[in-house]
């Protein structure tokens, strides 16, 4: 049974310089489901996440977004991290001279401030993180290295969801955390996200592949295509998507 509206996307268009890429997409995820949205190159998946993230290089023509019933398009970034939003990029960013523990506890601790929760000291963190990094099978020497810096594929992807597992998001939205994983890094990150899906939560996992629902099963799946979502339905829609390609649902589609 699902609960109460936790994310509405509404008639949401947006561009990027003169380029309009999202044209008009609807999207309703209430707590306690997992969404998985496909769909070929270019299609908007990721403009999506860097909008839904409040990245200032993407400005929204049309349309709303509320979380839990407010708009959140007015909400800063760290206003909608701090609201229970959490983003996992793409494409991670590396920042040198920038220590992983500083950040990761940096980011946990205006959390937890804000919920009214005392900070969290050195110790006190170290511990959490080591138990959490446990749980995605990271190297714990990672944490003392700068941020993302020359981490592989496999190990930026695990930092990312680290720090969801850290930051306990009420909706989270993971882009591609599978792409270029190996099937242990695949199933460590996923077992991240199955740990965290609750009653209260809700996800939306972008992927192109079916393998990453085998371990995270979603209660419904969407296509996305020239910034709308063309198609959805429920998990048997990936499979139908790998064996057919998309093909059948775009031709047309203007
Ligand atoms: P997907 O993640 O589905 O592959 P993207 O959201 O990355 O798609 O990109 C959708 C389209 O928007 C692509 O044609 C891409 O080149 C274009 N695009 C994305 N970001 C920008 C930007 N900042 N400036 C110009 N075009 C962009
Ligand atoms: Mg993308």
């Amino acid at each position: 049974m699902s609960g109460d509206i936790l994310l509405e996307i509404k008639g949401l268009r947006a561009t990027a310089g003169k380029t309009e890429i999202l044209k008009g997409l609807d999207l309703v995820v209430r707590r306690g489901e997992t969404h998985a949205i496909m769909g070929p190159n270019g299609a908007g998946k990721s403009t999506l996440s860097q909008v839904i993230a409040g990245h200032p290089g993407y400005t929204i023509t049309e349309g709303e977004i509320l979380l839990k019933g407010k708009n959140m398009l007015e909400m800063e970034p760290e206003v909608r991290s701090r609201e229970g939003v959490f983003v996992a990029f793409q494409y991670p960013v590396e920042i040198p001279g920038l220590a992983n523990n500083y950040f990761l506890r940096t980011a946990l601790n205006e959390h937890r401030k804000h919920k009214g929760l005392p900070e969290l000291d050195g110790g006190a963190f170290l511990k959490l993180v080591k138990e959490k990094m446990k749980l995605v099978h990271m190297d714990p020497a990672l944490i003392s290295r700068s941020l993302n810096d020359g981490f592989s594929g496999g190990q930026k992807k695990r930092n990312e969801v680290l720090q969801m597992l850290l930051l306990e998001p009420e909706f989270a939205l993971l882009d591609e955390t599978d792409s270029g994983l190996d099937i242990d890094a695949l199933r460590d990150c996923a077992e991240g996200v199955n740990t965290l899906r609750s009653p209260e939560r809700g996800f939306v996992v972008v992927t192109h592949y079916q393998r990453l629902l085998d371990y995270i099963q979603p209660d419904f799946v969407h296509v996305l295509y020239k910034g709308r979502i063309i198609h959805s339905g429920g998990k048997e829609l990936a499979l139908e998507l790998e064996e057919k390609g998309y093909e059948w649902l775009t031709a047309g589609v203007q």
